[in-house]
């Protein structure tokens, strides 16, 4: 049969088995193959790796989507010499997703527009990228998902369960009543070993008790939350009014000196 006839039966055959990009790059990878005289052998590899590729490629854009992130930002968009406290090294070692692997915690506290969203943002685009799944929520939307909808909290909750890695946005805004407070107890409790929270709060861990009904039920969260974890502490300026501060618009929020 004709070279030509053939190659065709061949895309309409790749197609039908779902080998789409296969199909696609069939014919100048043939054409690659006689003009160098490539193995039979490396012209199959070629052809597997560039459906595997465009698989793969597909499969994270699908688990970005899934991640609901608020934006997209990596670390190679973070500016460290504006953010000293924040150590490159430690964040180098978070980005090889050790932590992820060994479901373990990540709590970036510090004020507002220090970064904290940016570099859990950052640590989830990284987990989707190596092939593992993460679901971005604030607390707002963890609290008002579990109260919303016919279906028992603990039902709902299978989703918040299911991702490699669970990030909680601005956890300290909003106080927690009693209900609210359980349910993050039980989340906390039920992640615990079993899958890693990146989690941002404005409020440093002497504050948390104030933001739950009871005590006990802060530091038990605590207790759970840190066991395998690292903490972040952030200090200084907000790099939303970096500009307008260089501008001189807004003053410092730091202390005024005594003297
Ligand atoms: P936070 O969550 O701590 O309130 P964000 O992470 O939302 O702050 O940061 C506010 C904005 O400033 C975001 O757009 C973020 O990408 C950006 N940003 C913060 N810190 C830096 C930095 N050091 N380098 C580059 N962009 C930054
Ligand atoms: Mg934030």
């Amino acid at each position: 049969m004709q070279p030509a006839l053939v190659e065709e039966r061949v895309r309409l055959g790749l197609e039908r088995l779902r080998l789409g990009r296969m199909a696609e790059v069939l014919s100048p990878v043939c054409e690659e193959a006689s003009r160098e005289s490539v193995s039979y052998l490396d012209f199959l590899d070629q052809l597997l790796q560039a459906e595997q590729t465009a698989r793969f490629e597909r499969n994270v854009e699908v688990r970005t989507r899934l991640a609901r992130l608020p934006y997209h930002k990596t670390m190679a968009d973070f500016d460290y010499s504006f953010q000293p406290s924040v150590d490159k090294k430690q964040i180098a070692e978070l980005l090889t997703l050790r932590f992820v692997e060994q479901r373990e915690n990540v709590l970036l506290l510090g004020p507002p527009g220090v970064g904290k969203s940016h570099i859990a943002v950052a640590l989830a685009v990284e987990t989707i990228a190596k092939g593992y799944s993460a679901y971005f929520v604030t607390m707002q939307y963890l609290i008002d998902y579990l109260s919303e909808g016919s279906e028992p909290a603990v039902a709902r909750m299978r989703v918040l369960l299911r991702p490699k890695l669970l990030v909680i946005d601005e956890v300290g805004y909003l106080p927690l009543d009693r209900q609210a407070a359980n349910w993050f107890f039980e989340l906390v409790s039920r992640r615990y070993e079993k899958g890693s929270i990146v989690l941002t709060s404005n409020k440093s861990y002497g504050d948390w008790a104030t933001l739950f009904p009871e005590v006990a039920i802060a530091s038990a969260i605590l207790d759970r939350l840190l066991h395998h974890s690292t903490t972040i502490n952030i200090r200084g300026d907000s790099y939303r009014l970096k500009d307008k501060r260089r501008a001189g618009l807004v003053q410092r929020l730091e202390p005024a000196p005594d003297s």
